[in-house]
């Protein structure tokens, strides 16, 4: 079952440069069951002149991902917790949270940049035009869990990390037809509990990040250059289309290929 697109008079909120802004809470549902990861997109030779003729040339060409080297997870109840993946493969990935702005350029980005995607989207961003995530998906992006309200979970009880974990997952699966078994807490702060309770909602890791992305402007935390493995944040922000062409030029500075994150979670 999938909610039918409403108009989107959506409020763009800009949120905070390291994690995401922090809005209200609605309720959920519990439970339920994993599903295969979507395949990603079929070739689209079209896909770059269906492009604005000044942004074609900012779309860079990578080569193939190489076969990717999956990670071990832990095996003490708890869900993985990665900044970037230990690898030495000539990767990087682009993960894109919350869900509040809705560029309409965005499906035409990434059919253009043909690359592996991670949306890890928001219940209440995303729920006024649920919608507007499908074609992306369609597109081979995989959507993933980001809880239902975005609330600091450090320090929260086990029932209302549950409540938000679980219940994102669950709207997730209705929405999408794939129920996410990964995670980022918003703004990345969590606890032992996050994990534990990620782990039991089904999130098989959870995430943070090296570099993040805003006014068309990648930020790094530790150098000035995008290292194997990364995992690169961006938000659906007013300007998704220069943040997401800055994270592409980046990763292709680099060296590196953008990968699927999927891949590396067994
Ligand atoms: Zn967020």
């Amino acid at each position: 079952m999938r909610a039918a697109p409403f108009l989107a008079g959506v409020l763009a909120v800009l949120a905070l440069a390291a994690g995401c802004g922090d809005h209200s809470v609605p309720p959920a549902g519990a439970g339920g069951q994993s599903s295969p990861v979507p395949q990603t997109s079929p070739t689209e030779p079209d896909a770059l002149s269906a492009l604005p003729a000044a942004l074609r040339p900012r779309v860079p060409k990578f080569p193939a991902p190489p076969t990717p080297t999956p990670v071990t997870l832990p095996a003490d109840g708890k869900a993985g917790w990665f900044s970037r993946i230990p690898t030495t493969q000539k990767v990087a990935f682009i993960t894109i949270d919350d869900g509040w702005s809705k560029d309409p350029q965005a499906l035409k980005l990434f059919q253009a940049a043909h690359v592996p995607i991670t949306l890890f989207l928001e219940i209440n961003a995303i729920k006024s035009d649920p919608g507007y995530f499908k074609p992306l998906q369609d597109s081979g992006a995989v959507i993933e869990n980001h809880t239902i309200s975005h609330p600091n979970l450090k320090g929260r009880s086990y029932a209302f990390q549950k409540h938000e974990i679980c219940g994102g997952a669950d709207q997730l699966a209705q929405y999408y037809g794939r129920r996410p078994v990964l995670f980022r807490p918003p703004g990345g702060t969590h606890d032992a509990t996050t994990l534990r309770v990620a782990h039991d909602c089904g999130m098989k890791a959870a995430f943070f990040w090296k570099e993040t992305t805003d006014h068309g402007k990648v930020f790094y935390q530790e150098g000035h250059t995008v290292q194997p493995g990364d995992i690169i944040l961006m938000h659906f922000r007013p300007r998704f289309v220069d943040d997401f062409l800055a994270v592409l030029n980046a990763i292709h500075k680099a060296g590196l290929t953008p990968a699927r994150l999927q891949d590396y979670i067994p």
